[in-house]
């Protein structure tokens, strides 16, 4: 007796004829978009954010599960993501979020993609090309209301007169970003909302009524900050199923939301090392016992991380095996001494559930000094995306 804890029989995982992927499930995307839509209720519209390939879960497919579900609009980053999009049959509302370079203005409008504007002078821009189609062409503005970054910081009145002004274009949406939603140490959330506030209501007063408000990505959303919900919310993270923690003193969570995406390697290589032997680049690792050591086929070139070079772990057969040595490019080794039947085109888990165990983005991000929402986002394009 080892006096180790076993969770019965090692669960095995079917292997895939692929070095590394990622398996996304719809079903959880869909059920998270659910959960979100509970949170929120009926009136409030939901834009999920699906920028960045929908932070690598592969925008076309997530896309589609959301529109399935109930989705009328989602949000992107750049044009070129929208147009992807729409080339792929996508029929919702498509915002695009930090756009509206001259090189993808045209797209946009042939696009039927829906830009938000960041200065004043983009409007009387966006009027043109809409007078030159003869069309009516809605657009949101976004408001700096402390981020400062993206976002118009001018007087109500001058806002006011150059939106009066266009004369096809539509102010449908008036948003903003918050620069420390999960901070409940300081009041900068409050202090946008108020600022935020006092332009729609000066807006109005000057006769301008965008449609729609929104403020809120998945933190003010998990939390429950309901005086910032408004007319629409914008999340991403949480529809892959992460919300990340607050600090301070948060109210309670309302929002359940699960991990969608599990990221597997194949082992490409196990083989004994003596005591006294080196792993890897640099040789910042040295076996001081025999050890069985497996290469998996993937390293940083696919997204994990190079920080996680002798810190993290993978599952292998139901049970935590380090990482040992340098990650490298497109190979990294582990410790398989403790699970001695691992063999050459076995599967191990990099981020997800097997058996008993689980490793999340969080997780993998506090270890490699990083946030969750960049674990995701840097798993490659070469990792094939399979959806169940
Ligand atoms: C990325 C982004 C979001 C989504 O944020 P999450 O924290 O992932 O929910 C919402 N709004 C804007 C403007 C964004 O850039």
């Amino acid at each position: 007796m080892t006096g180790e804890i076993t969770f019965g029989p090692a669960p095995r995982l079917q292997a895939l004829p692929y070095r590394s992927w990622v398996e996304v499930s719809r079903p959880q995307i869909a059920a998270n978009f659910d959960a979100i839509r509970n949170v929120v209720g009926p009136d409030v519209e939901i834009m999920p954010v699906v920028k960045a390939d929908a932070y690598r879960h592969g925008a076309v497919e997530v896309s589609r599960t959301l529109e399935e579900r109930g989705a009328r609009w989602l949000a992107v980053s750049n044009a070129e993501e929208g147009i992807a999009l729409r080339d792929a049959g996508i029929r919702a509302r498509i915002v695009v979020m930090a756009d509206f370079l001259p090189f993808t203005r045209e797209a946009m409008l042939s696009y039927n993609l829906t830009p938000v504007l960041h200065s004043l002078e983009d409007i009387p821009e966006l009027d043109r090309l809409a007078c030159v189609r003869e069309r009516k062409v809605p657009f949101h503005l976004k408001i700096d209301s402390g981020m400062g970054r993206l976002g118009v910081r001018n007087q109500v009145a001058a806002i006011a007169s150059t939106v009066l002004a266009g004369r096809y274009v539509e102010l449908e949406g008036l948003m903003t970003h918050f620069a420390s939603a999960a901070n409940y140490q300081n009041k900068q959330t409050e202090e946008q909302t108020a600022v935020f506030n006092n332009v729609a209501a000066a807006l109005n007063a000057a006769g301008v009524y965008p449609r729609l408000l929104h403020l809120s990505s998945t933190i003010p959303i998990a939390y429950g900050r309901r005086q910032a919900w408004r007319g629409m919310v914008r999340p991403g993270h949480a529809i892959y199923g992460y919300v990340s923690p607050a600090r301070g003193h948060a109210p309670q969570r309302i929002l359940e939301v699960k991990p969608a995406l599990s990221w597997r390697a194949t082992v490409l290589s196990v083989k004994d090392l003596p005591a006294g032997a080196s792993v890897g680049y640099g040789a910042i690792f040295r076996a001081t016992e025999p050890m069985r050591v497996a290469v998996l086929a993937a390293g940083y070139a696919d997204g994990i991380p190079h920080r996680l070079s002798n810190r993290g772990s993978v599952i292998v057969n139901g049970k935590f095996a380090p990482i040992l040595g340098a990650v490298s490019m497109d190979l990294t080794s582990i410790d398989v001494t403790r699970s001695p039947e691992v063999n050459v085109g076995d599967t191990v888990t990099l981020l997800g559930s097997e058996g008993a165990l689980s490793i999340d983005a969080q997780e993998i991000a506090k270890l490699a000094g990083t946030i969750s929402y960049s674990v995701l986002c840097g798993i490659h394009a070469r990792v094939k995306r399979i959806y169940i």
